[in-house]
């Protein structure tokens, strides 16, 4: 299929949702969901804003894809996904050893025909060092590398379009931090008025801002990192975090995991609770998707 086929297949611009909870401190405030889980049942959220533009503008030479991640990634599941129905081979260079321990992520990636070569997290380590990128080229000459989580240059210009589709005024937005390249697109898009504010799921102080940075987002007073709800790194939960997460999937409209959107989320119904925003503030809560991620 064409890349114009597959992008017919999704929803875009995605909705724009009001979103109500009985939190304490929600009533002094106005917010919308923008759901970019709802954008495709597979190439959701973020990731398909990252991907849009490189696979618009895939070089002549350009026969195949060669990409990396962990077990889980959101990101390889996105992209294999786009590769099958583009009929474009995959590569995905997964870190660490599944063999014997396939994730559901994984086991997607075969049924859509990826290769999927499993790399020691040593090696891993080295995923965005030039020799290692001269080793690649050699053994796929051919080849497109997308670096992980899709996060380069070019996947800022399609967060920011999302931004754009935003005909609500607002104040705020809020995201998850894991790259920070979605944070980055997103403050590219900010007014001198509104600020992009970034929930780490990671612990990374000082290094989170840097790579935002380094992605071309500059301006400083558009944007801003909260290092406080992290749960104590990438993918770590805790028995307050899974309840919140299970209660907002039973008590609204959408559903939250625990690596990215529910410590989004928990950090919001924080904030509210401690009456950090102005009253009448106008909040936008990025939904960056994810959920298959949370399959074991
Ligand atoms: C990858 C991902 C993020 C992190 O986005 P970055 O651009 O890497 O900061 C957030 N939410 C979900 C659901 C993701 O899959």
């Amino acid at each position: 299929m064409s890349l114009s086929t597959l992008t017919s297949q999704l929803t875009l611009p995605s909705p724009l949702q009001p979103f109500t909870p009985d939190w304490p401190g929600a009533e002094r405030v106005k917010m919308w969901v923008k759901r970019d889980d709802l954008i495709h049942p597979v190439i959701s959220g973020n990731k398909w804003r990252k991907l849009e533009a490189t696979l618009s503008a895939l070089p002549e030479t350009c026969r195949s894809i060669v990409s990396f991640g962990g077990g889980y990634s959101n990101h390889l599941h996105a992209l294999g996904y786009a590769c099958n129905q583009l009929n474009l081979p995959l590569t995905a260079l997964v870190r660490g050893n599944y063999t014997f321990s396939m994730t559901p992520m994984l086991n997607d990636l075969t049924a859509w025909g990826a290769s999927i070569q499993f790399v020691d997290k040593k090696t891993y380590a080295k995923r965005d060092d030039a020799d290692f990128h001269a080793d690649i080229r050699k053994a796929y000459p051919d080849a497109l590398v997308i670096p992980e989580g899709g996060s380069q240059q070019s996947a800022l210009t399609g967060i920011k379009k999302g931004i754009e589709e935003i005909s609500q005024p607002f104040d705020i937005v809020l995201c998850p931090v894991a790259s920070g390249a979605t944070l980055a697109g997103i403050s590219l898009a900010m007014r001198r008025h509104q600020k992009a504010v970034g929930i780490a799921v990671l612990k990374g102080q000082g290094y989170l801002e840097a790579l935002v940075q380094s992605l071309g987002a500059s301006e400083a007073e558009r944007w801003m990192i909260d290092h406080e709800f992290h749960f104590d790194g990438y993918a770590k939960c805790n028995p307050a975090l899974a309840d919140f997460c299970e209660h907002m999937s039973e008590t609204q409209e959408f559903a939250v995991e625990p690596v990215y959107s529910g410590k989004l989320f928990y950090a919001l119904r924080t904030y509210l609770e401690r009456n950090v925003f102005p009253e009448g503030s106008r909040l936008i809560i990025i939904h960056t998707g994810g959920l298959q991620g949370a399959r074991r």
